[in-house]
């Protein structure tokens, strides 16, 4: 059993409602789980590790709800820079169709270490398509090396079928309960979950029935896309002759255990229902702004009680994991469209943490209190992107440019520590990422 201190931060964001910011505060930690959050003067005295954290603040680990990390190689690639979804997808999907298993390894590896110097400690990653060449495990890989709690959503949507075409509905269902058999792990604290995925526009009811059996089975959650675009809008209304949110009702897509990416495209009364059911959003506004998908109504679902989380989303369509950087697009984006007094700082902040944590049925993750996981990130404060914000350190974080972590501990094992990944060659993960690139972009 080992003990670990942090004292003296500046401030201590705990997004505990009793007292949710702490003056010269800290946190105490056994193994892998909070004891105590408080004045550093209230805590133990010392403990196996002290850090001190002068002039910094210290959070909760920021939780990322929607990616593709495999899609890192692939980063502002000419022929899909200036493309909507669409063509995005047809210009990319024949190189990710090419991944290797150590090009599936590689993107993992910088997505995640990308996401963890940014703030992130816990992500949810949408493997929608296995590429042939690849297993699973060479994403746990990468995830288990960086050392970041992973929600793997795995599938087989079907790509465009003109490019592969078309899957097995058995090799679904095989891929999703050996990934589930072998990686998810149901109890508290839990470093690997996995989720199932299907297409809500293009898989036929018998699968979507049969996924939904097979989360139920294995109590897992359910993640799609859903109204990224207006075309997919109008084309649901085509096909299946409702709006989005009634088709995935319809087809039993709805609910507390299910939540999907997006969701630029829905009326109040989709929004409505999503309230109702408890079926959350990963709001992605990045990826929105460059494929020029539109603004999500975000506004609106945070006053309708829509769970509502964050997501990097990409890397291909962002081209970023930066966790922190998405705060601030989600803040700046509705701003946008609703005025400066309807989002604020904290909001954004809570659905980076707090909401991020129910998205993913996660009652252990997002806070910094007794008994939660010990998943905390600090940043300095005393830099010049802060000059002249530190009256108000959580404001400055999510105002100001976005910064890379101090320190980051996991599961309370130290990941990032002074600015840099515990145990990580960088510069050869760089070398071998630019190889593994070059060599999918030239085929
Ligand atoms: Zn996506």
């Amino acid at each position: 059993m080992t003990t670990l201190l942090v004292r003296h931060a500046e401030r201590v964001v705990t997004m505990d409602d009793s007292h949710p910011q702490i003056f010269d505060g800290g946190v105490f930690i056994r193994d892998n789980v909070i004891q105590q959050v408080a004045p550093t003067d209230e805590l133990p005295a010392t403990a196996d590790r002290v850090i001190e954290a002068r002039g910094q603040i210290v959070l909760p680990g920021l939780i990322n709800t929607h990616h593709h990390l495999f899609q890192s190689l692939t980063r502002a690639y000419p022929p899909a820079q200036n493309a909507g979804v669409s063509q995005w997808i047809e210009a990319l999907a024949p190189l990710w169709d090419r991944l290797t298993p150590d090009g599936l390894y590689l993107a993992s590896k910088a997505g995640l270490a990308e996401l963890l110097l940014s703030g992130c400690t816990t992500t949810a990653d949408h493997l929608y398509y296995l590429p042939p060449a690849c297993r699973v495990a060479d994403e746990i890989a990468a995830v288990e090396e960086i050392g970041m709690r992973l929600h793997l959503c795995i599938g087989q949507s079907p790509p465009p079928a003109s490019l592969f075409g078309s899957i097995e509905h058995a090799e679904v269902l095989r891929l999703g309960s050996e990934t589930i058999e072998q990686f998810h792990d149901s109890n508290r604290l839990a470093m690997n979950r996995v989720a199932l995925t299907g297409s809500l526009m293009f898989d036929p009811p018998d699968l979507q029935r049969k996924l939904i059996e097979l989360a139920d089975t294995f109590k897992v959650r359910l993640h799609s896309h859903m109204g990224e675009t207006a075309g997919q809008a109008q084309a649901c209304l085509d096909r299946f002759g409702h709006r989005l949110v009634e088709h995935a009702e319809a087809v039993g897509w709805l609910g507390e255990n299910v939540w999907y990416a997006h969701g630029v495209h829905l009326n109040l009364s989709e929004i409505r229902m999503l309230a109702k059911t408890g079926t959350g959003i990963a709001h992605c506004p990045s990826s929105n702004m460059r494929l020029g998908s539109g603004i999500a109504p975000i506004v609106s679902m945070l006053h309708e009680g829509v769970p509502l989380s964050l997501g990097v989303d990409g890397s291909a369509s962002n081209d970023s994991s930066h966790m922190l950087a998405e705060l601030r697009q989600a803040l700046l984006l509705q701003r946008v469209a609703n005025g400066p007094d309807t989002i604020s700082a904290e909001t954004v902040f809570w659905m980076g943490t707090v909401g991020g944590a129910r998205v993913l049925g996660r009652d252990d993750l997002g806070r910094l209190a007794p008994g939660m996981a010990a998943d905390l990130v600090s940043f300095d404060l005393e830099i010049l992107d802060f000059a002249g914000a530190l009256h108000d350190p959580l404001a400055a974080l999510v105002f100001c440019a976005p910064q890379k972590v101090a320190w980051s501990i996991v599961n309370g094992v130290m990941r990032v520590w002074e600015g840099e990944i515990v145990g990580l060659d960088l510069g050869d993960l760089l070398r071998r990422h630019r190889q593994a690139s070059r060599a999918l972009l030239d085929g």
